[in-house]
């Protein structure tokens, strides 16, 4: 993992949020890079989930009416029990260290403070008075966004069940112990989807969803054997929920949730009833019904997610052999920051214009970069390392044959392909 983080920040792809004050702990910053790789990953998810006739998409304020949190049930229950060392003064989850033993940080006995709960919540403050009145906030999920829409979205839709609202936006949540670089942070981006159904269909409703969002996962390119099903037990599930189950990714600290999946039964739509005395039914008027619809969610973060992608995607090849070594980023070229390279050979004027201009119709398509500085190995290693899948070189050749030598990231393999084929050439390769 720390050579990752390394590669991260002097590449370009993420660094430390604030990193001149001497940083803010668990924040981080995309970089040109990684908000180019994280955007393609949320757009991937956005078609994904929304070309299809039965989801359409949200985007909620982050700020709602603090009584969306109670009724959700986070004011009394979204805590993480908390404990303290007396004597080194760290703080840990007590439910992640066991308590019976010497302090994990410093080994003393018996340090421990008594367990209270901590809400994980932000609070802040809306409008000028700093009265209990104004409090609001900061979203701990996305998903309550889209329960209080439900019958905003469902009648000027007109959208029969089963259907789903899709979102994507930023949650807060102020964990006790954030860490392994963005797996757990305290600003992070959700993408949820909340499927209604009928009630009595949510089981096959879930299984279809579950197949759906592993397949997603390994179409990103994740290797089939570093993802693995996680289902809650009945100890494990959460209050609102009658069935759960994460998919798990093989991080280099060891397997942990990227994505859950949820049957969260009626339960937030019938306390959004209960709290705001709205009636929140669905009214089924081929059956003549009238019910509160199951839901089944969908519920991945966008920089968990992309944590896994990038860990993925990083392979070191022929360590140690000065020539051949390489670290590279094996990115699907759906989600690659940068899709092509353009390098002319040599600073000479003759090539800096062929290049030019095919930088001006490919770029004009797809993100590219224009290189001529250092050595050719030295700008393709570049490439490489944020996973650039095709890099053109355009040499002195070039001006009689009108060709360019195009250079596979994965395989290295170099082809001659005429420039006038180039636009052609990419469409193929890019085709997703
Ligand atoms: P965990 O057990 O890791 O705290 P959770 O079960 O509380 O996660 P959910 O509430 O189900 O997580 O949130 C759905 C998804 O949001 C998670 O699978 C994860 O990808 C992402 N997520 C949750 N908390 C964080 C966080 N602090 N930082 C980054 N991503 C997060």
């Amino acid at each position: 993992m720390s050579d990752l983080v390394a590669l991260c920040k002097q590449r370009g792809f993420i660094f430390q949020s604030s990193e001149i004050y001497g940083g803010l702990n668990s924040c981080w910053d995309m970089g040109p890079y990684g908000v180019e790789l994280k955007n393609n990953l949320k757009n991937r998810w956005w078609k994904a989930m929304t070309l299809r006739q039965d989801v359409v998409g949200v985007d909620a304020s982050i700020l709602m009416h603090p009584t969306v949190w109670k009724a959700s049930g986070h004011v009394d229950g979204f805590s993480d029990p908390m404990v303290d060392c007396k004597v080194c003064k760290e703080r840990f989850r007590a439910d992640n260290i066991d308590m019976t033993k010497p302090c994990p940080k410093c080994g003393s006995k018996d340090s421990y403070t008594d367990v209270r709960q901590f809400n994980l919540m932000f609070k802040t403050q809306m409008g000028a008075m700093e009265d209990t009145s104004s409090m609001v906030y900061l979203r701990p999920e996305t998903a309550q966004g889209i329960f209080v829409n439900f019958l905003n979205v469902q009648t000027t839709m007109r959208k029969k069940l089963p259907f789903g609202i899709a979102q994507i936006g930023k949650a807060f949540r102020n964990e006790i112990t954030p860490g392994n670089f963005i797996f757990r942070t305290r600003e992070f981006e959700q993408m949820e989807m909340q499927y209604f159904v009928k009630p009595g269909t949510q089981k096959e409703s879930m299984e279809a969803w579950k197949e759906i969002r592993w397949k997603w996962h390994l179409e990103n390119g994740l290797r089939a054997e570093k993802i693995k099903w996680a289902p809650h037990g009945p100890d494990s599930l959460a209050h609102y929920a009658d069935a759960a189950t994460d998919i798990e990714y093989e991080f280099p600290m060891g397997w942990g949730e990227m994505e859950g999946i949820h049957s969260r039964t009626d339960f937030d739509l019938k306390q959004h009833q209960e709290y705001s005395g709205k009636n929140m039914n669905y009214v089924d008027q081929v059956n003549n019904e009238k019910y509160l619809p199951y839901v089944i969610e969908t519920s991945v973060g966008a920089d968990r997610c992309l944590l896994a992608i990038m860990c993925d995607a990083y392979r070191l090849e022929n360590e140690g052999d000065a020539d051949k070594e390489r670290s590279v980023m094996k990115f699907h070229p759906a989600l690659s920051p940068i899709k092509t390279a353009i390098l002319p050979l040599s600073k000479k004027s003759e090539l800096e214009e062929v290049s030019t201009k095919l930088f001006e119709d490919i770029g004009g398509v797809y993100k590219s970069e224009y290189d001529v500085a250092g050595t050719i190995g030295k700008r393709y290693r570049r490439q490489d390392e944020i996973g650039t899948p095709f890099c053109i070189t355009v040499d002195f050749d070039t001006l009689n044959d009108h060709a360019v030598t195009v250079r596979d990231r994965d395989t290295m393999v170099q082809e001659r392909i005429a420039i006038a084929n180039v636009q052609n050439y990419l469409k193929d390769k890019f085709k997703f």
